[in-house]
């Protein structure tokens, strides 16, 4: 497989179907490759070489997915983009969150090392590469910009989207739906600067790490992380944060200086 493989792919995880299908019908001259469980979607989207595939949810689901991206397909940067619970006021469901950060919620081996920290690595937190992260940064501004094209004006009501905004910081994941507030209020007192939850971004953070690769993980909040989280939320996945997805990675590769 590695030989008809183009330089310069982007790895493209989803973690619902419902997200990555509305890019599906995009991609051009497709090749689909079934390796354990899933369906390697390769091909070309606005002329860059992608490969797209739907890791499942959670850490091992997102870590293994990783994994097989690199090691198949060789890409050379990764992109996630899904849906999160926001952990601070300041994130209103239908914002955009990019995680400049990514930890582990749910690692600790305490009092043997210290919370959060991946045992034996002395690391906590995985970083962005700053250019990918700017770029994506960019291209979400775009398309906050032109959100008038992509919902109708009864969609920007029904979802409260007229005031969309994109923040940049810590995401955590775990395995784990987060839904209950003291959950929520336990994880904000540890760690202050957290935006938003999901069960994915930082098991692909960690992988990408162990091999220098750039990732950048998007994230629509589609809930709180409190007791009303499930309400609605796979209408929200499907309606808001699906024609998200599309949005923003079709500004990215449009804007992306061809190699
Ligand atoms: N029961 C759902 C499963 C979705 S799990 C279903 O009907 O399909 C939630 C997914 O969204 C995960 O992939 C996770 O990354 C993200 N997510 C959104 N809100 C979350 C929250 N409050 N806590 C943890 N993950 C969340």
């Amino acid at each position: 497989m590695s030989n008809s493989i183009k330089p310069n792919t982007t790895g493209l995880i989803f973690a619902m179907r419902e997200e990555q299908e509305g890019l599906q019908s995009f991609i051009q001259n497709k090749k689909v490759h079934h390796i354990a469980k899933r369906d390697f979607i390769q091909g070309e989207l606005w002329g860059h070489p992608v490969v797209m595939v739907l890791s499942g949810i959670g850490k091992v689901a997102a870590a293994s997915t990783t994994s097989l991206l690199i090691h198949h397909f060789q890409v050379n940067q990764l992109i996630l983009s899904g849906v999160a619970g926001s952990t601070d006021p300041v994130l209103k469901v239908g914002d955009i969150v990019i995680g400049k950060e990514l930890l582990q919620h749910d690692i600790d081996a305490s009092p043997l090392f210290p919370r959060f920290e991946i045992p034996l690595t002395g690391k906590s937190r995985f970083f962005a590469q700053k250019d990918l992260l700017n770029e994506v940064q960019n291209a979400t501004t775009r398309f906050i910009q032109s959100m008038k094209q992509h919902f109708s004006s009864a969609q920007l009501d029904e979802f409260q989207l007229q005031n969309v905004k994109l923040h940049t910081g810590l995401i955590a994941s775990g395995d784990q739906f987060i839904h209950d507030s003291s959950v929520l209020n336990q994880l904000k007192q540890a760690l202050p600067d957290l935006l938003a939850v999901e069960m994915e971004g930082a098991a692909i953070a960690q992988v990408c790490e162990e091999h220098d690769l750039a990732f950048v993980i998007i994230r629509t909040i589609s809930d709180s992380a409190n007791e009303t989280a499930h309400i609605d939320f796979l209408s929200f996945v499907k309606n808001v944060a699906a024609p998200y997805s599309l949005g923003i990675l079709k500004n990215y590769f449009e804007n992306r200086i061809k190699s």
